[in-house]
């Protein structure tokens, strides 16, 4: 183990190290991205360097090599996610990909007229759209569970909301607007009473905090790869395996497959049946060495220490004149989204990016959750491990300076 600090957190992340329009640079945008620490950026060096060949196919040394680092990749994320085997996992190109291949994969075998998506009203919209899509195909309904004032999911109407017509609930472990984190495992356990099946969409929270499907008795559960400090392209779905293993073909081509004829064409076995062509090796390295960053510290000193962060943000957030922050549950990651009287969100944006400072600002692909608060846009500084107070001090110092001037 590595003893966890901020600050041997960005010892590895080079960008870190770079300055923006004259200024160190500030990265608070995690909830976009994560930044790479050197172990992912030499690892895909390394492959690229001497080990790059396809999989599953070619009997030389070079397929063996890279057909054992991407199955390694597999098993490090199924023990990443407590999940029971490497062959519960399906690398997909993200959590967009993973949500869509659920959707037409299993939405299409399960999804019938009548039928229910429960859907809170704070998903991201790749939690959204992939299931309005299926629903328009299957005849199925998606029904929106409403939020509390302070960004909480209704617990009363989502119960409510159940009924034997539902199949599916599909819901965020984080939420990448508010920060919300929801009471998944009791609403998974809630969703089962009924029969239906519950989707998780990790993208937020893998970074934050540990993760155990089999604790949370998740169905299906997603993440992309570069919000986790690994590239861009690469990312994974659990899923239970009697549920995966009844899961249609959904793209067709070159791995999936067991033999190929025009009479009859069979299928490989979940989790290959789902990854279809080549899949992203270099990606799959990456991930895996970016999963040996980050378990190496120890992961509930992070979420601590994320806490504290988040904590002395809020307050410092505070301070600031005409400021006010969207959501305020209890529970929830580091992502401090808000709107600045007097100033639209992307002015806020560009004034910070003068100082090094960069943070998003506007919709946030999460439409309704804004709408909840009868907002359009808002500005969202969204924190990491690597990230300090000092950073935090500095978001604050320009946002004053940009009241004091304007
Ligand atoms: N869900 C949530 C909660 C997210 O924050 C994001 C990324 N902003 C996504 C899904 C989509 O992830 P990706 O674009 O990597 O597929």
């Amino acid at each position: 183990r590595t003893a966890f600090s901020p600050e041997a957190a960005r010892a590895d992340v080079p960008i870190l190290h770079r300055t923006v329009n004259g200024h160190p640079l500030v990265w608070l945008d995690n909830g976009a991205t994560t930044q790479k620490p050197r172990q992912v950026i030499e690892a895909l060096a390394a492959f690229y360097g001497s080990a790059n060949s396809n999989i599953h196919r070619g009997a030389h040394t070079m397929a063996r090599e890279a057909t054992e680092a991407y199955e390694e990749g597999r098993a490090a994320v199924a023990q990443f996610l407590g999940a029971p085997s490497p062959d519960d996992i399906v690398f997909a190109r993200g959590t967009t990909e993973a949500i869509n291949l659920v959707a037409q994969s299993w939405g299409r075998a399960h999804l019938g007229p009548g039928d229910d998506i429960l859907v809170p009203v704070l998903e991201h919209h790749s939690n959204i759209v992939p299931w309005q899509m299926i629903a328009k195909e299957t005849r199925a309904r998606v029904v929106p569970v409403p939020l509390r004032p302070d960004g909480r999911i209704d617990q009363d109407a989502y119960a409510d909301l159940l009924s034997m017509r539902t199949r599916l609930v599909a819901l965020s472990h984080a939420s990448n607007v508010l920060g919300t984190v929801p009471p998944v495992r009791a609403m998974t356990a809630l969703a089962h009473r009924y029969g239906a099946k519950v989707l998780v969409d990790g993208a937020q929270a893998v970074a934050h905090f540990p993760v155990d499907v089999q604790e949370l008795d998740a169905d299906f559960y997603v993440f992309s790869g570069h919000k986790l400090f690994a590239p861009t392209g690469i990312g994974a779905l659990y899923a239970k395996p009697d549920v995966l293993r009844d899961m249609a073909p959904w793209q067709g081509g070159g791995n999936m497959i067991e033999s190929v004829s025009f009479d009859r064409t069979t299928f490989a076995p979940a989790p290959h049946l789902l990854e279809a062509g080549t899949g992203h090796i270099s990606g799959v390295v990456g991930l895996l060495a970016a999963l040996n960053w980050l378990t190496a510290f120890d992961r509930d000193a992070v979420a601590a220490y994320e806490n504290s962060l988040l904590a002395y943000a809020r307050q410092a957030l505070a301070e600031v004149p005409g400021l006010q922050l969207l959501g305020s549950a209890p529970d929830r990651i580091a992502v401090l989204t808000f709107t600045l009287a007097g100033h639209a969100p992307s002015q806020v944006a560009s004034w910070l990016d003068g100082d090094g400072i960069a943070v998003r600002a506007g919709h946030h692909c999460a439409q309704p959750a804004l709408a909840h608060y009868g907002v359009e846009s808002a500005v969202r500084a969204s924190l990491a491990l690597y990230n300090t107070t000092e950073e935090v001090d500095k978001l604050v110092t320009s946002l004053q300076r940009l009241h004091a001037e304007t």
